[in-house]
């Protein structure tokens, strides 16, 4: 718990954001001396276990988690919480190109892991996650409380201002505030951003034929489509499609009525999975890649989102975002048991250190995926398709893409 200082309470570390980064972060750190303010805008609260299978039932926002993230919030002792809630293990991904015959395939048989990744509802982490936090003496949840502004003082401490009046002071404060991080504003960090003026339509689907825990991806001339398997019955097959399209493309594609998407959808998964035979409301998110140029600066530091947006066609954002976690956290750690205060600029440049270039090589090669499949001129589809093909042959290298992207290597 913090202590009083004049009219505010003092911490540690102060985070900003309880989504997925933030809430994993307050429980990485706890249990080792440090005070932590965990600061939400929203109402924190543990999401009712679900009764009704239908597409109105699934949080429209799910993760799928690579194996390394997994184990993490394992260590951090709410996996159990999580996979009790409901989540799908995908053994299996099939790539393909819309536009020729290039497929790859991946199977975990061919790296030896019990799954490729799981796909979970964001609710259920945020949840289980909020829930251990709100359990541990040294973590002090506000919930419904958004940050107003920050100032550095004197003493080298940050002090914070918070919608409602409240008042905190913190060594350290951590930005786990999303894509649109107000604290990356207010602090005045740079960003490099590009813009690819299209938008990712997101949507829960009930499938005619099983999914056979397979995450499927095509590579449509608009953008791509990803279809991710999701929990169901004997009887209901659910997926979560994340389908980025052209700005025009999607206003067109969200003003189609229930029938007409299921067809639009059908038609542009190849009925892979048979009718799409129902859908949720659909959500849109604009899809831009975003990278801070730095991470930190003394007693600030970036994570998850608020460091880097990235484009969501091979679902690593969180998995970015949870190394950055564990990263932060290993120097926080270490920094208090040498006795080096958590918001020490030379302590965090390591955590900066350590994730920047390899945030910015996960994005690098996304980017270059994106554009890649965007090309219809025929001697580049031709390279495409035959590159797919010779891929699929090559277990060597398909063994480390697929180590790559489940956070292995
Ligand atoms: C369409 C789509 C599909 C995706 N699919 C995947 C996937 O399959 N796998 C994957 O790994 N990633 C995926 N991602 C990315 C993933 O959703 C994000 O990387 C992840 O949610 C970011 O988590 P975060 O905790 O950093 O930020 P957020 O989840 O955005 O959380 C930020 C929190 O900060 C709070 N906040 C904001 N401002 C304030 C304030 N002033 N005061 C207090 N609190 C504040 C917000 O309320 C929020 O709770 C996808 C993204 C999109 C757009």
């Amino acid at each position: 718990m913090g202590t009083q200082v004049a009219d505010s309470l003092a911490f540690d570390v102060a985070i900003i954001g309880a989504g997925i980064a933030g809430g994993a972060l307050a429980l990485a750190l706890t249990g080792e001396g440090l005070s932590i303010a965990l600061v939400e805008a929203r109402e924190v609260q543990q999401p009712a276990l679900p009764t009704q299978w239908s597409v109105r039932h699934f949080d429209p926002r799910v993760s799928a988690l690579a194996p390394r993230s997994r184990a993490l919030l394992d260590q951090l002792g709410v996996w159990e919480t999580i996979a009790a809630y409901r989540s799908c293990n995908y053994h299996h991904m099939t790539v393909w190109d819309a536009e020729g015959t290039g497929q790859i395939e991946f199977d975990r048989s061919e790296v030896d892991t019990p799954a490729l990744g799981t796909v979970v509802e964001n609710r259920a982490i945020v949840g289980a996650l909020i829930e251990r936090a709100c359990a541990a003496g040294d973590i002090h949840v506000f919930s419904q409380t958004a940050l107003a502004s920050i100032t550095r003082v004197s003493s080298g401490h940050m002090a914070l201002a918070l919608h409602g009046g409240g008042a905190l002071q913190a060594d350290l404060v951590v930005a786990a505030d999303g894509a649109l991080s107000p604290v990356r504003g207010m602090m005045d960090f740079r960003t490099r951003e590009w813009d690819y003026g299209h938008r990712g339509v997101v949507a829960t689907v009930q499938v005619e034929r099983p999914h056979e825990a397979t995450a499927w991806q095509r590579f449509l001339p608009g953008g791509p489509l990803a279809l991710l398997p999701l929990p169901g019955t004997e009887r209901k097959h659910f997926c979560s499609i994340v389908w980025s399209m052209q700005e025009e493309r999607a206003d067109e594609v969200l003003s189609f009525d229930d029938t007409a998407f299921c067809d639009a959808l059908g038609r542009a998964s190849e009925w892979r999975l048979g009718d799409v035979v129902d859908s949720s409301q659909r959500l849109s998110f604009p899809l831009r890649q975003r990278h801070a140029v730095d991470y930190v600066q003394a007693g600030i530091a970036l994570v998850g989102d608020a460091a880097h947006t990235i484009h969501p066609l091979a679902g690593q954002g969180i998995n970015l975002g949870l190394l950055d976690v564990a990263a932060l956290a290993r120097e926080v750690l270490r920094g208090t048991r040498q006795g080096v205060r958590p918001g020490q600029l030379e302590l965090l440049r390591r955590y900066q250190r350590q994730r920047k270039a390899e945030n910015l090589l996960m994005m690098s090669a996304m980017d270059g995926f994106k554009r890649l499949f965007e090309q219809e001129s025929l001697p580049l589809r031709w390279l495409r398709n035959t590159g797919m093909r010779a891929v699929d042959q090559m277990l060597p290298l398909k063994q480390r893409l697929m180590q790559y992207a489940m956070g292995l290597r």
